[in-house]
């Protein structure tokens, strides 16, 4: 049965199945050899039989016992199963001696029948009584479900025991003795053979608890052995050399299954401390990056911000990252976040702490002056800038950053941290991608910019905002061309505010889509207005990156131009050359769907430090406006960007000039456009239409040219020089 039990099973089930199927067979086969060579006339004396009969039993039960401990859940380790053994022999020991108290002198329990001069016979009774004590300890010990292994625990006893019984039988001559013990035996090995089937159920891990392994049961071997030595020094006055070895083998079992269990014990508080450790650490890491979490870094900040050492807190925000996870999707954004803290580690010197404090947030506690720090703080927007190449694409960020130093915050930690935030959110309104230390006005500053996004939310209903145009003039000869379209807020409070303040704050709130709209639709409006009476000329519209971010931006524009019956290509559309490197791919995709409608595309403040030349060729744009700063500084500069421009095949528009000079200069580049203040301010529609109307008399402009592109009709007009009408600094 337990061979083909063991067929059926693998690994170390079948191995135990062998080791019990081996350890039944060796006794069966020694019972047989006994009767056999019992029942041969040439029979030895009893005594050989006997010791043939103990050596044979005693080898199988070992052999079983092996099988026992080998079965799943009762000894998952070497160590456990040693310390099984350790406990069966301590519960043996005692029980043994029990028995050998009772059994001899001057007890002497059996009487006349107590076995004499039969040494052998005490070790097949040694093993029949370890047989118990293990099948105790497995029976106590061992996780649910154990009902097979103890039945077979309960078969080996009985085996052995049998064994114990045949063996003693035939060395006593006792027939009675030898014939039960004959029956039990097969008896025993059914029991084990049966149960073995009912083994197999592994118990849950979670279930094995070492620290059930209690040491509450050595107290019965002690008080067994305890009190049979006590009664034999009562009767005889000695222990005797048996009761002295009893002793010694159960302290020796005692002592080391103790030994094993403390292991056990201190292994057991060790991993429950590394557990402890690991999720104390957690609570303070962000899993994503590694890095520490907002609580790791307001623990850092409280320990050891005010120690005395100079040291300053950077906040740390990627610009645009939103965009990230919306075009890209999360595990890009995911991906990027990991690499801008790998960024951030790699560029700090050692000691200093850096944290994500949730979403593209980040903070880093350096030990450093101000002025350090904000070197490092610009070393650190270099290093995030450059390109993420993810997710089979490259992904362009930059980031903003606000410095504030730990003894500038003589409130604390939370001081520190609202500082430091003040002026990251400082440095994002500033126009991103910058670092900001942080000042006490940032309050108020910040306080307005709250204001101004609250006030801007209600401005269109309010009917406070209004459009102004700047003229474009035909150079040399400046005949105005076309206008641009710039918005003006005037705030019943705060009075004129300008669109470099306003705007930014509606691309951040989000309010500059609605803008956006309603500017587009008041400059086509204007423009209709214009191209029914004649005049041959273009409006141009600012757009910000955010409103050509979204997706239905395209359609948008399609459906102005439509309502107001406005040719596409009487529409110019600024871009800023910023705009164009934060993302050029995205940008580039939507510039291109754009000019599918016929519009043209300008890019503006070209010149002004963001995109380089080298982008300009993949660009689908129209119109370079060379920036106002360039034209202000640098003569060459106009001519060298001028020429590219034309070489590229766009039209060039110069910016900001306010002074005969900048117009020498540009006229001198063949530039054929210009804008600024000497050729007129954002001024109402009136004027502008004054001025073109100027411009055109006597002679009307001819209806055929008001389809034209940027070109302008043969019969150039007299140079005209437009008063500025708006105060805003024109010299005329
Ligand atoms: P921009 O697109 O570069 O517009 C030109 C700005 O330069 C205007 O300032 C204009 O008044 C000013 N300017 C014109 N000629 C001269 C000159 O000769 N010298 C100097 N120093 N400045 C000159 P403004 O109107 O304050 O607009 C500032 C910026 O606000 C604009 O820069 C544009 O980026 C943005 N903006 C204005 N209106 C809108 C709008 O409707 N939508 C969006 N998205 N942005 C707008
Ligand atoms: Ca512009
Ligand atoms: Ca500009």
């Amino acid at each position: 049965m337990l061979v083909s039990s063991a067929r059926r099973r693998a690994g170390r089930r079948r191995h135990a199945h062998h080791l019990l199927a081996a350890g039944s067979a060796i006794i069966a086969l020694t019972a047989v050899a006994g009767l056999g060579v019992s029942l041969s006339l040439a029979a030895p004396t009893g005594r050989d039989t006997a010791r043939l009969l103990a050596l044979g039993m005693v080898a199988g039960a070992v052999t079983l016992l092996a099988g026992m401990l080998m079965l799943p859940g009762a000894a998952d380790t070497g160590a456990t199963a040693l310390q099984h053994l350790l406990d069966g022999l301590a519960i043996a020991g005692a029980i043994w001696f029990l028995g050998w108290v009772l059994v001899t002198a001057p007890t002497r329990v059996l009487g006349e029948i107590t076995p004499v001069s039969c040494w052998l016979l005490l070790l097949p009774l040694g093993v029949a009584v370890l047989a118990f004590g293990l099948t105790t300890m497995v029976s106590v010990r061992m996780p649910r479900p154990r009902g097979g292994s103890v039945g077979v625990g309960a078969g080996i006893t009985a085996a052995s025991l049998a064994g114990a019984a045949v063996s003693g039988g035939v060395c006593q001559g006792w027939a009675g003795v030898v014939l039960s013990g004959a029956l039990a035996l097969p008896a025993g090995l059914t029991v084990i053979a049966v149960a073995a089937r009912a083994t197999d159920r592994e118990p849950e891990p979670s279930e094995v608890d070492t620290t059930r392994r209690g040491a509450g049961f050595v107290f019965l071997p002690m008080v067994l052995l305890t009190g049979a030595a006590g009664y034999q020094v009562i009767r005889t006055g000695a222990v005797g050399t048996a009761g002295a070895l009893a002793g010694c083998l159960v302290l020796v079992a005692l002592v080391g299954r103790q030994y094993l269990a403390l292991r056990d014990v201190r292994r057991g508080a060790q991993r429950l401390r590394e557990r402890e450790a690991h999720f104390r650490g957690l609570a303070h890491t962000d899993p994503l990056t590694g890095l520490a979490n907002r609580r790791g870094m307001l623990r850092v900040l409280h320990q050891e911000a005010f120690s005395g050492v100079p040291c300053v807190l950077l906040g740390i925000d990627m610009d645009g990252f939103k965009s990230v996870n919306d075009l890209r999707g999360h595990d890009v954004g995911d991906q990027v976040l990991l690499e801008v803290g790998g960024r951030l580690r790699m560029n700090l010197r050692p000691g200093d702490a850096v944290a994500r404090l949730g979403g593209d947030e980040f903070a880093v506690l350096m030990w450093a002056t101000e002025d350090e720090a904000e070197r490092a703080a610009h070393r650190l927007l270099d290093a995030l800038a450059a390109p993420y190449e993810q997710g089979g694409g490259v992904v362009f960020l930059s980031a903003s950053i606000g410095l504030a130093a730990a003894e500038s915050a003589d409130g604390g930690v939370e001081t520190l941290m609202r500082n430091a935030d003040l002026a990251l959110r400082y440095a994002k309104v500033n126009g991103k991608s910058r670092v900001e230390r942080y000042e006490p006005e940032y309050d108020s500053l910040l306080r307005r910019r709250t204001t101004l996004e609250h006030e801007l939310r209600g401005a269109i209903e309010r009917d406070e905002l209004r459009l102004v145009f700047q003229p474009v003039v035909a150079l040399p000869s400046v005949r105005p061309v076309g206008a641009e379209a710039l918005l003006r807020w005037t705030h019943p409070q705060l009075g004129a505010v300008g669109p470099d303040e306003f705007i930014p704050a509606a691309e951040e709130s989000g309010l500059i889509a609605a803008l956006g709209r309603w500017v587009l639709d008041r400059a086509c409006r204007q423009l209709a207005r214009w191209l029914d009476e004649g005049y041959d000329v273009w409006v141009a519209v600012n757009v910000s990156p955010r409103e050509l971010r979204s997706p239905d931006y395209v359609g948008q524009v399609a459906e102005v131009l439509r309502t107001h019956g406005v040719p596409p290509q009487r529409l110019v559309l600024e871009v800023t050359e910023h705009a164009v490197a934060t993302d050029p791919d995205e940008l580039r995709r939507r510039l291109r769907e754009l000019r599918d409608t016929g519009v043209r595309i300008a890019l503006d403040d070209f010149g002004a430090g963001y995109s380089s030349l080298g982008q300009l060729r993949e660009l689908p744009v129209d119109i370079l406006k060379i920036d106002r700063k360039l034209v202000a500084a640098s003569e060459p500069l106009v001519d060298v960007v001028v020429r590219l421009g034309h070489r590229l095949g766009l039209e060039v528009l110069a910016e900001g000039i306010s002074t005969p000079a900048h117009r020498a200069v540009v006229e001198e580049s063949g530039c054929r456009f210009g804008q600024g203040f000497l050729f007129g301010g954002g001024v109402p529609a009136e004027h502008v239409e004054a001025q073109l109307r100027a411009a055109a008399s006597p002679r009307r402009v001819p209806a055929s040219a008001s389809t034209g592109r940027l070109a302008i009709s043969a019969g150039q007009l007299a140079p005209a020089v437009i008063p500025a009408q708006d105060g805003e600094g024109a010299s005329g």
